[in-house]
């Protein structure tokens, strides 16, 4: 069914019981879904709970063998999942396979592969010379029932990279896909059953906020969810907090960015540019990694402008389903109006729009040109807040310094990148850069490195998704502490008299004093609160 493009934007596209997924290219409904109702909620949580229970209780490496299966079933159904997205999101089919199924392939057979390893019971050895007599582990256990709330702009990749490494530590997964990319959302479930994951250990709720927010609410001690992650907006993240605080569940929060790239006089100009122009555009610009601000070094800067602008204007727009376009619509219409107020402002206070800078109408609903935009500042909403669409803001820079300063002069701190032939330069100027990650000479990739931690700082978030450290957010870390003593009680255990404070003293000087001699001098004394040679009354 064709609506008209307006209609498409402006109107909710969720009736009282069902969702539509709309074409953001051609703004056609594609697929509809029925809205989760609330009072649902608990019955998904229980069996979420209850699957969790006997999920958990298999064996890791059994676990992973379905992990391996998953992997088997996205790779058979990548094309699919590749049209899937692109008509879900609009984005181009190239940036479906790369950036939503093949992450989502890489991150199973990464988990696959790793998670026994990384979740393997490990020894703690004790630091301290009187607990020599202990062996002590760390047990990675489930945390039980998470509950992932994700947004729309990598449908896949996003909530697929936090429940993989979820379900591998043991847990069960109730998310929340975005109200725009419910089709998505809904492929989810069925290809974890399909992959032979037991009905119920990864659930699907459908709607828009309300049922998010339904979630937080249906929070139970006993059936969880029992930790949030949450991808989302820096105002919606608030709320996620806020509500976990109030149940005292734990979040992770993935939220907004306003990456910087530095591009110093000695880079290599033409990639810089190239990387700067994809940076900007890729997604439309509708990516937290997304190149929201750039620095150049003043020497340089017409030349790489100019380079940037050259690229920009060559891009091809257009739907993410013809093979040929570069850069496709953007999700809705609410989100071209963000790009023009930047934009509006940015032009009022002295910017210049170099390319770009235009609704496309005649393409569809959702397009925008590529825009390249210089003389900004930090006064400017362009340089202060996210703005999520294809915009490229080119700041010229006195030097490094100003550089540095003007890139972390800003509440969030996700990603930046540094340019530079110098790398041992780089790697310094990264050191002085506040953000979760920092690449030199590329930008955003890291996301496609299943190793990779991905998270940032200030409002950018709390936590991190993927790798190693990933994984741990997964998890409830159990210290386990076996004393291979179990004939004597404790010397400390009561009993309490001079003599003990004496001979603890002693203890102290023995195991604790800064010189040597000391130490030695008051092993005698230290003995005599070892278990078997204590003489003082028990209890
Ligand atoms: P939103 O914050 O609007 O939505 C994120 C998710 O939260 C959606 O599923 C949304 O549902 C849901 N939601 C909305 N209101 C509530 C609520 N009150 N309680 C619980 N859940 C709620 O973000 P967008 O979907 O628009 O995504 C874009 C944002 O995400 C950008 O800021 C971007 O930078 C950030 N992002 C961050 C990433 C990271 O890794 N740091 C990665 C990707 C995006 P619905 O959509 O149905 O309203």
């Amino acid at each position: 069914m064709a609506i008209s493009p307006m209609r498409a934007a402006s109107e909710p596209s969720r009736t009282s019981a069902r969702l539509e997924s709309f074409d953001p290219a051609s703004g056609e409904v594609i697929a509809c879904f029925e809205v989760t109702p609330f009072v649902e909620l608990p019955a998904i949580l229980e069996c979420a709970q209850r699957t969790q229970r006997e999920w958990a209780a298999q064996p890791l490496r059994r676990r992973c063998e379905r992990l391996r299966r998953l992997r088997g079933v996205l790779f058979d159904r990548r094309h699919e999942l590749v049209d899937m997205v692109t008509r879900e999101t609009g984005k181009p089919r190239v940036e479906a396979l790369f950036h939503d199924v093949l992450i989502a392939l890489d991150t199973a057979d990464y988990y696959a592969r790793r998670a026994p390893r990384l979740l393997r019971p490990e020894r703690v050895p004790h630091h301290n010379l009187a607990l020599r007599a202990k062996s002590a582990w760390l047990h990675y256990e489930p945390v039980g029932v998470l509950g992932i709330i994700a947004p729309w702009n990598y449908p896949l990749s996003i909530p697929l990279g936090q429940a993989i490494p979820a379900v591998a530590a043991g847990n069960a997964v109730v998310l929340k896909p975005s109200e725009l990319t419910p089709w998505c959302g809904a492929v989810i479930r069925d290809v974890f059953e399909q992959a032979g994951f037991p009905r119920g250990l990864v659930q699907v709720v459908q709607g828009g906020g309300e049922v998010g927010a339904a979630l937080l609410d249906a929070i139970t001690p006993e059936n969880g969810p029992h930790k949030f992650v949450f991808t989302g907006s820096v105002a919606t993240g608030r709320r996620v907090a806020e509500a976990c605080a109030r149940k005292l569940v734990p979040c992770v929060l993935e939220l907004g960015g306003k990456d910087s790239m530095i591009v110093l006089a000695d880079a290599h100009l033409d990639v810089a540019a190239s990387a700067a122009v994809w940076g900007a555009f890729t997604n439309c610009g509708q990516a937290c990694l997304s190149v929201e601000r750039l620095y150049v070094e003043a020497s340089v800067a017409d030349r790489f402008t100019a380079l940037c602008v050259a690229k920009t204007c060559s891009l091809r727009l257009g739907p993410g389903s013809d093979p040929e376009t570069d850069v496709g619509p953007l999700i809705r219409p609410q989100q071209l109006e963000r790009v023009e107020e930047h934009l509006r402002d940015a032009t009022a206070r002295g910017a210049r729009i170099l390319a770009g800078g235009r609704r496309r109408p005649d393409l569809g609903p959702c397009f925008f040109e590529p825009t390249v935009i210089t003389n900004v500042d930090h006064s400017m909403r362009l340089m202060q807040e996210e703005t999520f669409g294809p915009v490229l803001p080119i700041c010229v820079v006195r030097d490094v310094g100003e550089a540095v300063r003007l890139a972390n002069d800003s509440p969030f701190g996700l990603s930046a990148s540094v340019w530079s032939r110098n790398k041992r330069r780089a790697r310094e100027i990264a050191a002085q850069l506040r953000a979760g990650s920092v690449l030199v000479n590329d930008v955003a990739s890291y996301y496609a490195s299943c190793e990779a931690p991905h998270g940032g700082c200030g409002w950018s978030g709390w936590g991190r998704t993927h790798g190693r450290a990933g994984l741990l957010e997964m998890v409830h870390l159990k210290y386990v502490d076996v004393d291979h003593l179990a004939r004597w009680p404790k010397s400390w255990w009561y009993g309490y008299n001079e003599q003990l404070l004496a001979a603890g003293d002693r203890f102290v000087e023995f195991l604790l004093a800064p010189n040597w001699r000391r130490r030695v001098q008051n092993l005698p004394g230290a003995v005599r609160l070892l278990p078997f040679a204590r003489s003082s009354r028990r209890v």
